[in-house]
């Protein structure tokens, strides 16, 4: 069963007179449990992609199937309730909200949900990142790498059917890289959860089982990792 389904995805931003085709009738599927990667230089696309295919953002044209929901369909609220009930993402620059600790920041998505437990569940997700310590610090007070861990126990508090990640690893040292890359692997072997990582890392991407190179907007090639 495919999670997501892209076709002929378009975003063109329009500044002035001027127009800019940012993503080109881009076409791909994910089934259900996969782990994919996205790669490709540096404004190729990859982060307007991931915020099309999560509803963060709509596309011009074309049509993004998630979890059963045509995304173009929707309003900007149902496109939200959508993300609420199937999505985590991990934002490359975190995205933590700075007026509230660690553990708020990762009770957000479990009170949306009504969960009468979000303290304790957001407690438990703190301590699976390793960060149980810090959950009365803000984001300020953290490093990039640990606001990396709050975002992903963030993301995992969603308990989310698919997870994009953009850039999860970038800008971190290798040994927190290698362990924020083992939670996000773990949450597929364990839940199940689909993975879509955006990532200039070619080591990180041949662990996926498909990568999809793009280009200019355009998917160049995808081949099996
Ligand atoms: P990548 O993630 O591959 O680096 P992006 O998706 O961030 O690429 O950006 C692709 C291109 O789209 C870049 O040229 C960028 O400047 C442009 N772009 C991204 N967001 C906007 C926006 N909101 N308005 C206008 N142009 C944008």
């Amino acid at each position: 069963m495919n999670i997501l389904s892209v076709s002929n995805l378009s975003k063109v931003y329009t500044s002035g007179s001027r127009k800019l085709t940012v993503l080109d009738e881009v076409t791909f599927d994910i089934k259900s449990g996969e782990i994919i990667s996205i790669v490709g230089p540096s404004g190729s696309g990859k982060t307007t992609l991931l915020g099309l295919c999560a509803g963060l953002d709509s596309g011009s044209t074309g049509s993004v199937v998630l979890d059963g929901n045509s995304l173009e369909k929707l309003s900007e609220d149902q496109r939200a309730a959508v993300r609420n009930q199937s999505v985590g993402f991990i934002f490359q620059n975190f995205q933590l909200l700075p007026t509230l600790t660690a553990l708020e920041n990762v009770m957000v998505p479990l009170e949306l949900k009504k969960r009468k437990d979000a303290r304790k569940k957001a407690q438990e997700l703190l301590d699976k990142v390793g960060l149980g310590n810090r959950g009365t610090h803000y984001p300020t007070q953290l490093s990039g790498g640990e606001q990396q861990r709050v975002s992903i126990a963030r993301a995992f508090a969603n308990e989310p059917k698919i997870l994009f990640a953009d850039e999860p690893t970038g800008n971190l040292d290798t040994e927190t890289g290698e362990m924020i890359e083992k939670l996000i692997f773990d949450l597929n072997k364990e839940e199940g959860t689909t993975l879509v990582l955006v990532t200039h890392d070619l080591e990180l991407a041949a662990k996926t089982q498909r990568i999809i190179h793009i280009k200019g907007g355009k998917i160049q090639e995808e081949a099996h990792a």
